[in-house]
Formats: structure tokens, C-alpha cells, sequence
């Protein structure tokens, strides 16, 4: 028997109709491209967004079409967001770091018909605009005093596009299942490969970032997203945040410390979110200017692992509750949410820590679990480590225009992450699969050596990777990114882990450099510092069989 409630299909353009309706005062803020900070209203956003849907009928946009944006976070990407989706087209998210043939590779893969871009990108695109193959037009995303003389063809202002249209537009009505927005996977091999949302699962997992016990967000809050909205929608902020009501802030091409500081301070923002390289510069801000986060009260942190230095930094000097989470671009992202429980309260603060540095606890939507080599699931325990395997709503199901099927007989997804599950649903990373170091048929986890490593107070970053051995088959390498005017020394480093990890874990070599390799998007990038350190040959004697 079916039940007889409404079949009102779960679509995008609810969420900003809802926050116009309801929180039409509330304020969007942005840093602009060209350079003065803009706010607006959920109600002026939702006019000007039916204007923009008109915009991309006149280009001759259609149901299904890939509209593709390379742009900061910002008002204009947030219209695009909802024009786009709202219309019936997808919103394709280029990011702008990837390299030259991986962008054209994207671009003509995703058959993108036109290509909204901020100033600041132009350039990028007009070096790569004759090999685009489907592009039919650019909208450089500003108004006509900032237009620039361009190369692109057939390039329009965004403003100037905007002031011809009309603001009455009709959001249709479709299946909720409809796609809505694409983004591609960095990829480390390979093409890269694209995550096709739909309109069900982006309001889903909106519905997951405003739960009390994942980020909370609501309309008491202001939301500063500076992980960017190419990636990993900003991990869902913009789609969360008119759902519940909450001030949007967005940082637009300023990501430093004292730009974000900045903003932080002057719009009162309380909840913010990004990967751990962009709050090292501005814990490194605050402590060099003796500044301190007035209105902050959580810090959500994922795509990389936070190191607990990281979570106490934030805590004792700030404030602030840190908010460890794991996702993928495949996971919408949100995956797992650290925040803890209320048993947890009667732990002592490194209890409570142990816990933070884990990435977080199963939250609902998201079913997780972990496997051996052979698919045989493992225990529970926090001991036992496996692949990390998830299923649910807002999980991938396939990559767009892939027709290897990604997902086992049971459904689920392998993550290529290795981790643990405890009793109360706890998941750790000990690593990427691939970044597993495999010594003498053991496992060292390289997440657990950087995290120790930069829990040193002289270490700004540290990435270890695996080195060929002729006995062990692979040891660990430790490079060292060492904090501004420090003198550090290998034997330092290795006195530091020693109390830290098991002996055999101990690196058999330090090196110091003056920075690290970073992906796209914003990642440690362990290929290429596998392939700086190629041929590497670590020094007799090391620490696996002592
Ligand atoms: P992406 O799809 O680019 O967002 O990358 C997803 C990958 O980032 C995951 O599979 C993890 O390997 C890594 N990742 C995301 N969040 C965390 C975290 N909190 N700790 C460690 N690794 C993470």
C-alpha cells in the first residue's frame, strides 16, 4: 500500500525560494573579485537569480545542458548555483588550479555549452579557449567598467547580460532525481572524473549539514565557507545555509590569513569551514599579530586530516570547537562529522582530543563500513583496519559518462581509504590506499607519522612518503616543511616521534624543504613528491628491525 502524503519533489530552487520567504533580510556578503566587499539579501538574491535563469534562456540554454563556472566563492557563483539548477541545466564547477590539459580535458568531457568566469580567470581560459571544443560563449562575471579587452570568443559582461533581463521567471517543476550539478574528482591517475549531483541528493544532504549533530547550521549562525565552491559544492554551505536561513560570508579571491581574519572579525562570522593549509596561515596570523577570533565558535575542518596541534590551537587559544569531518567529491561530501557525544563530555581534554583527530562519526544517510582484501567486513573495534566502503542517498553511483560500474554487488562504494571504525562510529584514516607504506608486510599509516611530526612545535607542514627498500620493501621518508627562523635537526624530529610511535615506524630519513607539493585542491600531493623523491636512497640502518 502506498502511502498518501505529497510527492513534492526535493529541487534546488526551494531552498533560496524558502530563505527569500522567510529570511529575506538576511544578509549574503561577499569579498569581490574587484575588490570592494558586496552584500545583498536572500530576497534581492532570489530576484536577481529568476533574472540570471532569463539570461541563460536567451543564451539558448536548455533542460540537461552543462553550464560550467571557474570562479571564487561570491555572489555570482552563488546565482549561478541556483540559476542554473533551478532552470533545469547543470552547474559544472571548473577548478581553476588544475592543469592546462586536465581543465580542456573536463571542459570537452562534460560538453559544457557556455563558461561563466571570474576577472581573475580569463586568462587561464583565453590560453586554453581554441582547444574547448563545445564552448559556445563566456560570461566574464563582472560589470561593464571591469570588462576587459578580451580574446575569448563570442564574450559577454555579466552585468550588462543581467540589466536586459526580466526577474519574473517560473522555477520548473521536475523529478527530483534530475541532475543538477557536475563536478570532477582531482584525480591523482587517470582522467579526472565527474560526480553528477542530483536535486534529491544536494537537498538531502543540505538537510545533513543543518543537523544539530553534524554542523548545526542555522539561522542563528553566519557562515564563512572557505573551502571553495569548486569544490565539492563548498561542501554543501551554499545549499545549506538558504535552507535554514543562516548569513552567508564568502571570501572571494583572498584566502590569506589576514584577509580571512578580516572578514571573520568584521561580519561577525561564528562558523567557518576549510582545509587545514588555509587555517595554518591564519592560526599564523592570529599568533604573529596577537589577534584573537572574537565570534568564532566552530571550525569545520576535512579534506585533509587536522592535526590534533591544529584542534588544540583552536581550542586554547581561540576558543573555538573544531569540527573534524571526512568526505569526497563521490560523498557530496559529508561523510562523517566528529562532533562528540554527550557521554564524552566526562572525558578529560585529551580524551576528548584522541577522539577529535579521528575524522569523524557515521551520521545518518551515509551507511559506512570497513573491508579486507577480500571484501569480508571487519570489525568495529577501532583496532581493525580496512578499506572504507559507504552507501547512501547522497553517495555516487556512477561517474559521468563512465561505464565501469564503481559500486559492489551489495552497492557499496570503496572510498580507497584505509580506516578504522570504533564501537561508537568513530572512522580514522590511517591513509589513502595507495599512500599506505607497506614495511616488511606491515602497514605504517603516513597520516599518523605527519600528524605527530607537525605536532612539533617548530613543523609548519610534513608529508611522509614511502621509499623502495630492498628488505622491508618500503620505509618511511619524513619531509619537513620547518616553521619560519627554526633550527630543527633530523635527530630533533626523531627524539620528537620516538615517545609518539612504535619504533618501527620511525622514519629512516628527514629531509627539510622550503615548501611542499599541494594538489588542485589543496591536498599534500604525494605523486609528486613521490616523484621528487624517486630513486631516493634512504641511509643504512634505519628503525624496522630494531
Ligand atoms: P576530494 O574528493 O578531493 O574531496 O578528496 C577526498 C579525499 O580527501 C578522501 O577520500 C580522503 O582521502 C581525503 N580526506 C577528506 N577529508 C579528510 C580528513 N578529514 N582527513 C583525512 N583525509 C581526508
Amino acid at each position: 500500500m502506498r502511502g498518501s502524503m505529497m510527492d513534492s519533489p526535493l529541487l534546488i530552487s526551494s531552498l533560496l525560494d524558502y530563505a527569500a520567504t522567510y529570511h529575506g533580510d538576511t544578509e549574503i556578503v561577499s569579498r569581490s573579485v574587484e575588490g570592494p566587499i558586496h552584500r545583498y539579501t536572500y530576497r534581492q538574491a532570489l530576484r536577481r537569480c529568476r533574472q540570471l535563469a532569463n539570461v541563460l534562456q536567451g543564451l539558448g540554454v536548455e533542460n540537461g545542458d552543462r553550464v560550467a563556472t571557474m570562479a571564487w566563492n561570491g555572489y555570482r557563483h552563488l546565482e549561478l548555483y541556483f540559476a542554473i539548477s533551478g532552470m533545469g541545466a547543470v552547474c559544472h564547477t571548473l577548478n581553476p588550479r588544475l592543469f592546462q590539459d586536465q581543465l580542456i580535458y573536463i571542459v570537452n568531457h562534460a560538453a559544457d555549452r557556455f563558461l561563466f568566469v571570474d576577472l581573475s580567470f580569463v586568462p587561464i581560459l583565453e590560453a586554453a579557449a581554441d582547444r574547448l571544443d563545445r564552448i559556445e560563449g563566456y560570461v566574464v562575471m563582472t560589470d561593464a567598467e571591469h570588462m576587459p579587452e578580451t580574446s575569448l570568443p563570442n564574450a559577454h559582461c555579466y552585468e550588462t547580460l543581467m540589466e536586459q533581463a526580466d526577474d519574473d521567471f517560473a522555477w520548473p517543476q521536475f523529478d527530483e532525481n534530475t541532475a543538477s550539478s557536475l563536478c570532477y574528482t582531482s584525480g591523482t591517475t587517470g582522467h579526472p572524473k565527474g560526480a553528477l549531483y542530483s536535486h534529491r541528493s544536494t537537498v538531502l544532504h543540505s538537510f545533513s549539514v543543518c543537523m544539530a549533530d553534524t554542523l548545526a547550521l542555522s539561522s542563528r549562525d553566519a557562515v564563512l565557507p572557505v573551502v571553495p565552491m569548486f569544490h565539492a559544492n563548498a561542501w554543501g554551505l551554499p545549499y545549506a545555509a538558504p535552507m535554514c536561513g543562516a548569513k552567508i560570508v564568502f571570501p572571494g579571491p583572498r584566502l590569506d590569513g589576514a584577509s580571512v581574519y578580516q572578514l571573520l572579525q568584521d561580519e561577525a562570522v561564528n562558523i567557518t569551514a576549510g582545509v587545514p593549509t588555509v587555517w595554518l596561515m591564519l592560526l599564523e596570523h592570529c599568533a604573529n599579530n596577537d589577534l584573537q577570533l572574537e565570534h568564532v565558535d566552530r571550525v569545520v575542518i576535512g579534506g585533509s586530516a587536522a592535526p590534533g596541534s591544529m584542534i588544540e590551537a583552536f581550542k586554547t587559544q581561540h576558543g573555538c570547537e573544531v569540527i573534524h569531518a571526512w568526505g569526497m567529491t563521490e560523498t557530496s561530501p559529508l561523510g562523517t562529522v566528529g562532533t562528540l557525544k554527550r557521554k564524552h563530555d566526562a572525558l578529560s581534554a585529551a580524551e576528548q582530543l584522541a577522539l577529535q583527530v579521528k575524522q569523524g562519526r557515521g551520521i545518518y544517510g551515509v551507511e559506512l563500513r570497513i573491508v579486507d582484501d577480500q571484501g569480508k567486513e571487519l570489525p568495529r573495534d577501532g583496532v581493525a583496519f580496512g578499506e572504507l566502503q559507504v552507501r547512501g542517498p547522497w553517495v555516487i553511483d556512477a561517474y559521468y559518462r563512465h561505464d565501469q560500474p564503481i559500486l559492489d554487488a551489495e552497492g557499496w562504494f570503496s572510498t580507497g581509504d584505509v580506516a578504522t571504525l570504533d564501537p561508537d562510529g568513530f572512522m580514522q584514516i590511517t591513509d589513502r590506499s595507495k599512500d599506505v607504506i607497506k614495511s616488511g608486510g606491515e602497514w605504517i599509516s603516513s597520516i599518523d607519522l605527519e600528524n605527530e611530526a607537525v605536532s612539533h612545535p617548530d613543523v609548519t607542514e610534513a608529508a611522509v612518503i614511502g621509499i623502495a627498500h630492498r628488505k622491508w620493501n618500503e620505509r618511511p621518508l619524513l619531509v619537513v616543511v620547518p616553521r619560519q627562523g627554526a633550527t630543527l635537526s633530523k635527530e630533533d624530529l626523531l627524539q620528537h616521534l620516538e615517545s609518539r610511535v612504535a619504533k618501527w615506524w620511525l622514519p629512516d630519513d628527514v629531509v627539510f624543504v622550503d615548501e611542499l607539493p599541494h594538489t588542485a585542491t589543496g591536498k599534500i600531493s604525494k605523486l609528486t613528491l613521490r616523484k621528487q623523491f624517486e630513486g631516493y636512497v634512504l641511509p643504512e640502518g634505519g628503525s624496522a628491525g630494531n
